[in-house]
């Protein structure tokens, strides 16, 4: 089976979008991380002093881990519990590859996640050339919007071609960095005055505090044909 195929199959389940990318250790982002929490930029969120090197190397998570199916689902498709809707596309979407092609192989721990693991999802999305990240620090997908939620299906073989592969709802934009361009929207509304720099500070984020704040996703010129 090619990387083609599998996303095929990932539109079959009812993916929005996905994409593969090769399971690595994330030095970049692991560097960014180790700063911002040193920095205390994570306030009390203190499971992310936990378990640091399983969140940057997912090998280190799955054992024998090559690749990394990255899925994308929109709100509209997911409903209320989330998790379950995203993990069990991405079960049905491993027993539809392997049903097409026994040899390829999982690991017996644990190798579905969606918001559940130390796993950098929105670094995956952004790496399998998904997305990127906004100004209001949120994972945009170009035709998506930020109202999504990512899932990673991690398989135990290599899968060619290797290049993020355009597939389902992506144009021609993989991979560029940011595509805020001008734009200012969201830091201007913030009321927390929590964007603006480089690192995130979640300790101004109303929504870390109280969960109910998504002004710099409503604002976002991205979220604006599915508002
Ligand atoms: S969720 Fe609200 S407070 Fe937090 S960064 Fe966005 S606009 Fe600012
Ligand atoms: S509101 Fe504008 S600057 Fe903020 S994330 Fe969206 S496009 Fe980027």
């Amino acid at each position: 089976m090619n990387a083609v195929q599998v996303l095929q199959l990932a539109r079959e389940v009812g993916l929005d979008d996905a994409a593969l990318v090769s399971a690595q250790r994330l030095d970049a982002e692991a560097a960014f991380m180790e700063s911002w929490v040193a920095n205390g930029l994570h306030g009390n969120m203190s499971y992310l002093e936990r378990n640091r090197e399983l969140r940057y190397d997912p090998r280190e998570l799955v054992p024998g881990a090559k690749t990394i199916v990255v899925g994308v689902l929109t709100y509209d498709h997911s409903g209320h519990d989330y998790h379950r809707a995203v993990k069990s596309k991405l079960y049905e979407l491993e027993a539809k590859i392997r049903e097409l092609d026994a040899t390829v192989e999982v690991a017996d721990t644990q190798h579905v996640f969606c918001d559940s693991a130390p796993f950098l999802e929105r670094a995956w999305a952004v790496k399998a050339g998904l997305g990127f990240i906004g100004k209001n620090h949120q994972f945009i997908h170009p035709t998506l919007g930020s109202y999504v939620h990512l899932g990673e299906l991690v398989l135990n073989t290599h899968f060619e071609p290797f290049e993020p592969l355009e597939l389902l709802k992506q144009p021609a934009g993989r991979l560029q960095p940011s595509r805020c361009a001008d734009c200012t929207k969201c830091l201007a509304a913030c009321p927390g005055q929590a964007l603006g720099q480089a690192e995130w500070d979640a300790r101004r984020c109303v929504a870390y505090v109280t969960h109910r704040c998504e002004i710099c996703q409503q604002v976002c010129p991205y979220n604006e044909t599915i508002q």
